[in-house]
């Protein structure tokens, strides 16, 4: 059974990815799983920033096991996920623009940002009006429940909201969503660690698993890197990539090390040396605090 990481190839990868990529691995590697990469490319492509993101991870030291994948390479598994779900009743098309949806969704019914569902019940009638007017049908899932309960390592359960959640979407390219399932499920990923920005998405997710009789992964979503001003890290916050340490003088073992610092191990400069005192329990459960101007170290200890 394998472990991943999974980035989307928008940019360069910040101090809060490689981070988070290095606990992955810790995770994956301390419990003899394997370690794959899988580029999620269904939107928001940056070219070249793939090849730079394996180059970075790389260089603070991480191993992966082959083949990398990337998700554009791999939409017919992605569709016959869907085919199964509309075989089985649990999709429906969906005419509605972003900005219809918006202004349904401040309406007082069900959770913030949740679909409305307004085309869930439509005729067939209906839907072909829909089609006349050259409106693009994005599907989506017919969810029977609005809540589903995960397990996770670091938060324990965690019950979340699920909604009738796009999984085509009107341009025709599979929805995170689903990608993300399918793919964690046919790549023999077991364990899913990531920022803890994705928990809210995770029942969704885990239901949808479900649907599909596919297993449930164990997840782990650890804290977010963040700015001074108590922000998530973004590029515009400075020097945050590893490119931009390198260019201060700062050497990839160096940069390892302040990651490790930041989980509580200070003095390791590779990833090995962090497995062996590795433990999932002692972890931070804060997030890290990191002022990219000033030196890179930890502004708070764990
Ligand atoms: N591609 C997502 C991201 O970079 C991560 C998805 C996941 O780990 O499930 O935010």
């Amino acid at each position: 059974m394998n472990g991943r990481f999974a980035p989307s190839p928008s940019g360069d990868l910040h101090l809060g990815n490689l981070r988070t990529g290095l606990l992955a691995w810790l995770f994956a590697r301390s419990t003899g799983r394997g370690f794959l990469l899988r580029i999620e490319d269904l939107d928001r492509v940056k070219k070249g920033a793939a090849q730079r993101q394996l180059e970075d991870l790389a260089a603070i030291g991480l191993d992966w096991d082959p083949p990398v994948v990337a998700q554009s390479e791999r939409l017919p598994l992605y569709e016959e996920a869907i085919t199964r779900l509309t075989a089985a009743g649990h999709t429906y098309e969906c005419f509605c623009t972003r900005r219809e949806i918006q202004q349904a969704a401040t309406a007082p019914h069900g959770p913030m940002g949740a679909y409305p569902g307004t085309c869930r019940n439509l005729t067939e009638k209906e839907q072909q009006a829909r089609r006349d007017e050259g409106r693009p049908a994005a599907l989506r899932l017919r969810a029977e429940l609005t809540e589903f309960a995960i397990t996770d390592e670091l938060h324990g359960e965690y019950r979340g909201a699920v909604d009738d959640l796009v999984l085509r979407r009107g341009d025709g390219i599979p929805a995170y969503n689903l990608a993300v399932v399918v793919d964690d499920a046919d790549q023999r990923i077991d364990q899913v660690v990531r920022g803890d920005d994705l928990l809210p998405s995770t029942p969704r997710q885990a239901y949808l698993a479900t649907l599909l009789g596919l297993p449930v992964p164990h997840y782990a979503h650890v804290p977010l890197v963040l700015n001074t001003a108590g922000q998530r890290l973004a590029k515009r916050d400075g020097a945050v990539t590893l490119r931009d340490r390198q260019a201060l003088g700062e050497t990839p073992a160096q940069v390892l090390g302040s990651l490790a610092e930041s989980l509580g191990f200070p003095g390791a400069d590779t990833p090995r040396e962090l497995l062996k005192g590795f433990r999932p329990e002692n972890l931070p459960r804060e997030p890290w605090t990191l002022d990219p101007n000033g030196l890179l170290q930890p502004s708070s200890q764990p």
